[in-house]
């Protein structure tokens, strides 16, 4: 441990040597000296104490009181987590209630209709954010967002469609595995807020999130610089390199195992955060309408928010803005390029 601290200070020491222009833009450099020291260990270090902190009943011998009674669609499991299968239930009921008549949906088996109810959901999802974008931007709003030529073509788009159709058969695979793993007791997600308390669930949660974003960084960034894993996997998402090209539909347009990858953090952490239940499946959820949002390439300007105008950079340089919600993690590890600082590069 502490020689990987050591390398990681001394990469972080280097990197602050270094006189990369705007660096300093958002905080006095001391600040963000110790952002960049202190920042990653304090995460890991609160994220170790707060689940030795909240020991809620998830833990203790959960995998022993599982049993699978495969006659029965709904897997058994005790009390507490049955609370997960109840609400699991529940959304099955209000997705596939409307699809399937009740004695065709009885004989299917709980994670399957977990999967196609996710599987549902993200078509509906894909198209319902993405045609209400394009058509807001494209159509409504096409002379505020768009000059002359800068609205993608019917190529492009039709492209990242059939990309995002053939991928959603097994990017829905990550939340039902996710949530196959959560009813049996094997991560640290809580039920209820209360079980925490609303402090302990904004600290959890701000937590949570933190990591997510920290491994979605590098997750992007290893498909980046890890070349097979480019060449095999992240390609597909970039041969859309131009502005005109992108488009809301674009955001889901990757090689399966590349979306995965990407959103697995979500899962990730909450095998060491307790982490509220619904609150991760709400951050699935809010993923995939954020994946069409940064996509759009229009420039929110909302700091400290990565929004399209970073994301557009990312698909034009290839080795800016890795990072996902926030600039926080290009910030500190010195790959940020704000859009502002590209319009003068260019003008210049
Ligand atoms: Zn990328
Ligand atoms: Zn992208």
């Amino acid at each position: 441990m502490v020689v990987g601290y050591s390398w990681y200070a001394a990469g972080l020491l280097k990197q602050l040597s270094s006189t990369s222009k705007g660096w300093h833009m958002y905080l006095h450099p001391v600040a963000k000296a110790m952002a960049n020291l202190l920042f990653l260990p304090c995460l890991f270090f609160l994220a170790a104490s707060s689940a030795l902190a909240f020991n809620d009943p998830l833990v203790a011998g959960s995998k022993s009181n599982v049993t699978e009674d495969y006659t029965s669609p709904l897997p058994t499991v005790r009390p507490y987590l049955q609370g997960f299968v109840e609400e699991t239930s529940w959304y099955n009921d209000l997705v596939l209630g409307p699809l399937i008549p009740p004695h065709l949906r009885s004989k299917i088996p709980h994670t399957a209709q977990t999967w196609l109810r996710n599987y549902t959901a993200g078509i509906l999802i894909y198209f319902i954010t993405g045609g209400l974008w394009c058509f807001y931007i494209y159509y409504w709003k096409r002379h505020v967002y768009f000059s002359k030529g800068g609205v993608p073509s019917k190529e492009p788009i039709l492209l990242q469609i059939w990309v995002s159709m053939k991928g959603m058969p097994i990017y829905v695979s990550l939340p039902t595995l996710s949530e196959y793993m959560i009813e049996r007791g094997w991560t640290r997600c809580y039920l209820s807020i209360s079980e925490v308390g609303i402090p302990g669930y904004i600290m959890l949660t701000f937590l949570y999130l933190a990591l997510v974003e920290c491994g979605i960084y590098w997750m992007h960034r290893g498909l980046h610089d890890v070349k097979p894993l480019y060449k095999w996997l992240h390609a597909t998402h970039h041969i859309y390199n131009k502005e005109n090209t992108l488009s809301p539909f674009a955001g889901l347009a990757f090689n399966p195992l590349d979306g995965i990858l990407q959103a697995s953090p979500h899962v990730i952490f909450i095998f060491l955060v307790p982490t509220h239940f619904f609150t991760h499946e709400l951050s699935l959820f809010v993923e995939s309408v954020w994946t069409a949002n940064i996509h759009d390439c229009i420039h929110g300007k909302v700091w400290p928010i990565m929004g399209a105008g970073y994301h557009t950079i990312h698909h034009t340089t290839y080795r800016h803005n890795y990072g996902h919600y926030t600039i926080w993690m290009d910030w500190m590890f010195g790959t940020l390029r704000d859009p502002a600082q590209s319009v003068k590069a260019k003008s210049s």
